[in-house]
């Protein structure tokens, strides 16, 4: 079977995620047979170097051995349980690890099976925590503009992409929106910092104004990824942990994107020093491999739900699939690989080879800007480099440099027009200057005429 069969079948059967079904009239999805490492191989013998790590899920390639061998163990023993009244050594080994690698402070570690899933329980928890304390005026969350965090109605109420959330705004809660820190909008000649510390003013006076009406802030630390790879200093999360802290509020951390060591320490609060009060993890979690997720608390939230069942103060939310057991065996083994591949100082030189492949982009006539933060690097596409008027959005300028860079060889996948790289930990210099070449190459055919 060559890719064209495997199209053919999946478009009479498949409808896939976030994606104009009808795009695919003319391009089909790419069947892959094999991956490797970096590569993706299709049906035709193609190969595709993951610039994005399979949707930032990847951290140490496809098909890694270690990976690979934990899981063949521990499907010889346990593939899954139930987590209510039953346990597991890799759901117990995972959290034991999970608390003693993340901030100082937590002491419990909640499964669920998605991101979105992991933001709703944080979400809840925090609401629900509030009440158990008597505090149950307390029914708000703040949010950052242009922030993310999922797909399910919770999710999607606490995030602000218009183009995943309009539609849906009927259905969902109302919270109460900040302006983000958002450093592509600081002024010429201000620092990342001195920006980010000027716009915690509105959150400031957000958070003096309905401290008495609000569970929680939640926030994407250091880079708004789905909303463009927007990036902002360390300095507004200690200043946001500090007012949290003042007003009674809790901070909800969704590192879903960039947890396990995409802005260059294992968890972006550490570049702030701060613990959240909740924090969300997945995506990186299993290293790609299986779907898990998990909202680490502290012992302080647990003990507000911990009392006889009488009181009916348990939290009783579940997921069919908490804590399977051969996706928590997946993150162990994840684990252990930035233990012995000393990964975080690694990613050090390949954050700096990304940074010298893509230092020629600043010129580009059509490029705003480029910015970077550990191993997350984008490349912002306008019409017009001195005003920075973008490109119109029907023009799909990102899809175009998406077609290009595929029949290249490179799996990119433009967030609108902002081209960004995001590889898995285990590339090479070569192959990051290889895709930097031909995002070079994409980005000219998507920003002529
Ligand atoms: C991807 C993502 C989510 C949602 O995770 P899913 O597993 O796709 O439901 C939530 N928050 C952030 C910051 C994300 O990047």
């Amino acid at each position: 079977m060559k890719n064209a069969d495997w199209s053919a079948r999946d478009l009479a059967v498949l409808w896939h995620p976030c994606t104009q079904m009808k795009d695919h009239e003319q391009l089909p999805p790419v069947p892959i047979r094999r991956g490797q490492g970096v590569w993706l191989e299709d049906f035709d013998g193609n190969r595709y170097l993951d610039a994005i790590s399979s949707w930032w899920v990847n951290l140490f390639g496809h098909g890694h051995p270690h990976i690979n061998a934990a899981l063949k163990d521990q499907l010889e023993n346990l593939e899954h349980v139930l987590l209510a009244g039953f346990t597991h050594a890799p759901a117990i080994e995972l959290a034991e690890r999970l608390i003693r690698l993340a901030p100082a402070g937590f002491s419990r570690c909640f499964y669920a099976d998605n991101g979105s899933s992991a933001v709703e329980v944080a979400l809840k928890m925090s609401f629900h925590y509030w009440r158990n304390a008597g505090k149950s005026a307390k029914t708000r969350f703040v949010t950052l503009t242009n922030s993310y965090h999922g797909e399910t109605l919770g999710a999607l109420a606490v995030g602000d992409v218009p183009l995943y959330k309009q539609t849906y705004e009927p259905l969902l809660m109302k919270p109460l929106t900040v302006t983000s820190p958002d450093c592509y909008y600081r002024e010429p000649g201000e620092s990342w910092a001195d920006h980010s510390r000027r716009k915690f003013a509105d959150m400031a006076s957000a958070l003096t104004e309905h401290a008495g009406s609000v569970c929680a802030v939640i926030v994407e630390p250091l880079v708004q990824c789905a909303g463009g790879m927007r990036m902002y200093d360390p300095v507004y999360l200690s200043l946001l942990r500090e007012a949290c802290d003042r007003h009674g509020v809790h901070l909800i951390a969704d590192e879903i994107a960039v947890g396990f060591g995409r802005t260059g320490t294992l968890f972006a609060c550490e570049k702030a020093g701060i613990r959240p009060d909740f924090l969300c993890l997945s995506k990186g979690l299993t290293g790609g491999y299986l779907p898990l997720a998990c909202v680490l608390t502290t012992a302080e939230v647990y003990a507000a739900f911990y009392d006889d069942y009488e009181k009916l103060r348990a939290f009783l939310h579940s997921h069919s699939y908490t804590g399977n057991a051969l996706a928590c065996r997946a993150a162990l083994a994840t684990l252990d690989l930035f233990e012995r591949d000393d990964t975080l100082a690694n990613n050090r030189s390949l954050a700096q080879v990304m940074a010298q492949a893509a230092r020629g982009f600043e010129d580009h006539p059509h490029v705003a800007e480029v910015r970077q933060t550990g191993m997350i690097l984008a490349i912002e596409l306008v019409r017009d480099k001195a005003t920075r008027e973008p490109f119109a959005w029907r023009e799909r300028r990102g899809f175009r440099a998406y077609r290009h860079a595929l029949k290249r060889g490179v799996l990119l996948r433009p967030l609108g027009d902002v081209v960004y790289f995001m590889p898995p930990y285990v590339i090479a210099p070569d192959e990051i200057r290889f895709l930097a070449d031909v995002a070079g190459e994409a980005i000219d055919m998507a920003t002529k005429d």
